[in-house]
Parts: C-alpha cells; structure tokens; sequence
C-alpha cells in the first residue's frame, strides 16, 4: 500500500480535534483541520463520525462533554492510521 499522506498531521489534527469540536478553536486551527479533512480520507471519516456522536449527545443533554469512551476510541484509531497496514474503509468505524 502506498500512501503518501503525512500521517503526522493527522495526529496533530487529532489533537485539536475535541477543541474543534466544542468551537473553542480559532479560526486558522478550525482551517487546518477542515482542509486537511478534505484531502485526507482517514480524518473525513474520524471527523464525520465525531459530529455524529457529539450530535448525538447534544440530543440527550444539554452540555454534555465528550464521552471518555470516544477519546479512548480517538487514541485507538489514532494508532490505526499510524500503522502502515492502515485502511480507512475497513478501520474506522464506531
Ligand atoms: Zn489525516
């Protein structure tokens, strides 16, 4: 498999994703990671989950903070898509 994206940047985009996600990020942060979303499949589908299970939670409290259960997923896909053998279609998935 070869993929030349620097998966570096994922993790530093992963990082600052649970800021992203509460709006507390300014808006080069938030840039940065809308456009690295764009043109990194792995980050797309983490992101895209992301909003789904925080929407989620919204619906059944009204400030609810990120449940340690997905950062603890978070750190688990981060490593995936360090991996070499890393496969976003088949990988990621809550
Ligand atoms: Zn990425």
């Amino acid at each position: 498999m070869t993929d030349p994206h620097p998966h570096h940047q994922c993790i530093e985009m992963f990082a600052k994703l649970s800021e992203y996600l509460d709006q507390e990020l300014d808006d080069i942060s938030c840039h940065e990671i809308e456009k690295h979303a764009q043109n990194c499949q792995a980050c797309e589908v983490c992101l895209a989950t992301l909003r789904r299970t925080i929407e989620l939670c919204k619906q059944m409290e009204p400030t609810p903070p990120i449940p340690s259960s997905v950062s603890h997923r978070l750190k688990q896909m981060i490593a995936k898509i360090g991996h070499p053998s890393f496969n976003a279609k088949s990988s990621l998935h809550f």
